[in-house]
């Protein structure tokens, strides 16, 4: 059930006993999310500028309980949306997050491991770097983001999990667009990738999730 809470007027996710979280962000996305061209979905209202720290933190459960069994020891994602779902998940695993630094920084160690990533939203390559401090041949790494696209952003990840020699343990996204290729490229590689929710196609400014059995989820979406 979602509430929507007046004072703060921001939408609050609480969890009842048996309730499907999964339906829950999804209900979030067809009601909150909006459309920008024909493939970007916006949805700064509870993920990518206000973010909702309950729904955050059903995120890093579930997350938790789709790695359970892998013994990971470090999460990776790149800076910036990344990091607030990647620090609560890290919560659930008890792990350190490291995030891949877009930006040029003085403060940033020399040795880095770094790979070019073409920013599907932005439309321009950049480079994204990792100190070697905190990334090795030791390392478990999952890898968290909020979006798949066509894959360039969890490329440059996976590219320094290589780099550092580190085992890539799998990948968890928050909303997998299936319509652009990132996800096929990643499950043919034989990784484990864990999409909570998954666009299968936006008609005429509707969002289509992907049937997993459940009713039509199909829903107009308002601007
Ligand atoms: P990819 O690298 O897979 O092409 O795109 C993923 C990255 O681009 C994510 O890190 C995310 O920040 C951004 N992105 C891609 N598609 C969308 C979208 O529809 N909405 C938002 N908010 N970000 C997106």
């Amino acid at each position: 059930m979602i509430f929507i809470n007046e004072k703060c007027r921001i939408n609050v996710l609480k969890r009842d006993e048996g309730t499907d979280f999964l339906e829950l962000l999804k209900s979030r996305i067809l009601h909150e999310g909006r459309i920008e061209g024909t493939d970007v979905v916006k949805v700064d209202s509870f993920l990518n500028h206000q973010m909702d720290v309950g729904l955050l933190n059903e995120i890093g459960k579930e997350f938790k309980s789709r790695f359970l069994d892998q013994p990971v020891t470090k999460i990776l994602t790149i800076e910036a949306s990344g990091i607030g779902i990647a620090c609560i998940t890290a919560q659930y695993f008890h792990v350190p997050v490291v995030f891949a630094k877009k930006a040029e920084s003085r403060n940033l160690d020399r040795e880095v491991y770094e790979s070019k990533v073409f920013s599907y939203t932005k439309g321009k390559e950049y480079i994204i770097k990792v100190s070697k401090r905190y990334l090795g041949p030791e390392d478990h790494v999952l890898i968290i983001d909020d979006f798949l696209a066509n894959g360039q952003a969890i490329s440059g990840l996976k590219d320094i999990v290589t780099q550092a020699g580190a085992h890539l343990v799998g990948v968890g996204i928050v909303i997998e667009k299936s319509f652009q290729n990132g996800g096929k490229a990643i499950r043919e590689a034989g990784i484990q990738l864990e999409s909570l929710a998954i666009i299968k196609s936006i008609e005429n400014n509707k969002i289509i999730f992907k049937e997993v059995g459940r009713e039509n989820n199909e829903k107009i979406i308002k601007d």
